[in-house]
């Protein structure tokens, strides 16, 4: 439920209101707008009536959420959910870039991207230590022995570190090493994770099932939200469809649909929506252009060796390439990479 006050309302109405939100054994989330303050009650399996509410003064209305997902609801937070990735932060007029191989491969490969991506501009640094693959016979990344490299390379090249958690058992120990925690496509509804994961205190990038709709991803970040992590990161990162030219569809209206239905910041992988790194280029300022609040891009030094999703990774001077458009089209929708 949210509790709109009207524009003048005093700090002691708004007082009484989160007292008696709090004496029903509920939470009081406060939304200070420039236009007027909502009150966000997660009320969880308690069923509160509006119209206990209604009727207090300076109280304009009082109203269900009637979306499945509460939290996440632009009703019930209105204002953008700002996130820091170290030094920057994600905000309505910033534009993110996550880059870094698909997966950690060694400490020399990670080191002299995450120097290279530091370099182009980027802000975070991403590696996979370990990797969902379709197939069991592929690469599986190097564990904890990669998460080693990878938070090294970060350190080096001053830029906080993405990784992904694959199993439960693994979440302390990935979060000693990561400054975000990526779920991934295949995991976007592992429960039992998403439960897990929201105890840790840190970040999440939570990317989009290849098979979800936006309504099933931001049930997902509601079982984060529910479980107590406040910054979840949404990803579009291409969906299944009939098209094969491609490797995923980049679902590219589910930046504005998201960026209206939730407060949660939005990014794109224009990578693994394209398979191939000729369209990642044009994918990215795409992302941009449709508002997005940034991009997570797999760079690699040697595509051509890369131990996974080599087809689809820029090297060193495509990437420099990329940063330079996302800087231009970025700054015609207001935002500054
Ligand atoms: C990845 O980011 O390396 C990855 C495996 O992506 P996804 O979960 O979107 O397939
Ligand atoms: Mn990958």
């Amino acid at each position: 439920m949210i509790i709109v006050m009207r524009y003048g309302a005093s700090e002691e109405d708004i007082l009484r209101v989160i007292e008696q939100v709090e004496r029903s054994g509920c939470e009081a989330h406060l939304d200070r707008g420039v236009e007027r303050t909502i009150i966000g009650v997660r009320s969880g399996r308690h069923d509160l009536s509006p119209e206990s509410f209604q009727r207090l003064p300076g109280v304009a209305d009082a109203v269900r959420i009637l979306k499945p997902y509460k939290l996440a609801s632009r009703e019930f937070h209105p204002s953008f959910t700002r996130i820091g990735l170290g030094r920057f932060e994600i905000n309505e007029a910033s534009f993110g870039v996550i880059a870094g191989p698909c997966s950690v491969e060694s400490r020399e490969q990670i080191t002299e991207t995450a120097k290279a991506v530091k370099a182009a501009g980027a802000h975070a640094l991403r590696g996979g230590a370990f990797k969902p693959r379709s197939s069991p016979y592929a690469f599986q990344g190097f564990g904890e022995e990669g998460l080693k490299w990878l938070l090294c390379a970060g350190q080096e090249a001053e830029l906080p570190v993405v990784t992904e958690v694959m199993h439960p058992g693994n979440i302390e120990m990935v979060a000693r090493y990561a400054d975000v925690l990526q779920i991934g496509a295949r995991n976007m509804q592992n429960y039992d994770l998403l439960k897990e994961v929201a105890s840790v205190g840190k970040p999440v990038f939570l990317k989009r099932g290849m098979a979800a709709r936006v309504e099933d991803l931001l049930l997902s970040a509601e079982y984060l939200l529910d479980g107590g992590c406040g910054q979840v990161i949404l990803c579009e990162r291409g969906i299944r469809t009939f098209e094969t030219a491609t490797r995923n569809t980049m679902d590219i209206a589910a930046v504005p649909v998201l960026k209206k239905l939730t407060h949660l910041p939005v990014f794109v992988d224009p990578s693994h929506a394209a398979g191939y790194s000729d369209y990642v280029m044009p994918l990215a300022l795409a992302a941009a252009a449709a508002g997005a609040d940034g991009i997570m891009v797999e760079v690699h030094p040697n595509p051509a060796e890369a131990r996974s999703d080599g087809p689809q990774s820029l090297t060193f001077p495509s990437f420099a390439e990329l940063m330079e458009s996302c800087r231009r089209v970025a700054q015609v929708v207001g935002r500054q990479v």
